[in-house]
C-alpha cells in the first residue's frame, strides 16, 4: 500500500499534490513528474532529476543554495536594521509607537 492509496493527512496531502502534477513541469527539461518514495519526492520522467519534498513544500533548489542566500544576506546585513548601527532610533521609535 503507498501513501497515495492510505487515509489520513500525509495521504490527503499526497492525493492533492498528485490532482496537481499534471500543472507542474521540471525546471530543467520542462518534462512531467511523477510521484516517489511515498510522496516525499518528485521525479521527472524525462530527465529523471528528483526534487524532494519537505514538510509539504517542492524543493526546486538545492538545501546549499537557500542557506548560501541565507548567509550572503546575513553577512552583508547583518546590522543595517539595528539602531546603535544607522544611529537612526527607529526600532525603538516603533517599539514605543502604540
Ligand atoms: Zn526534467
Amino acid at each position: 500500500m503507498n501513501v497515495l492509496e492510505r487515509s489520513g493527512p500525509e495521504s490527503d496531502r499526497a492525493q492533492a499534490l498528485q490532482r496537481r502534477l499534471r500543472w507542474l513541469e521540471c525546471p530543467r527539461c520542462g518534462g512531467s513528474f511523477v510521484l516517489r518514495d511515498g510522496a516525499s519526492e518528485l521525479v521527472c520522467t524525462t530527465c529523471a532529476v528528483g526534487y524532494p519534498i519537505v514538510n509539504g513544500v517542492i524543493r526546486f533548489v538545492d538545501r546549499e543554495h537557500y542557506a548560501g542566500s541565507f548567509g550572503l544576506q546575513w553577512n552583508i546585513h547583518r546590522r543595517t536594521q539595528l539602531d546603535s548601527y544607522t544611529g537612526i532610533p527607529l526600532s525603538r521609535s516603533r517599539l514605543f509607537q502604540v
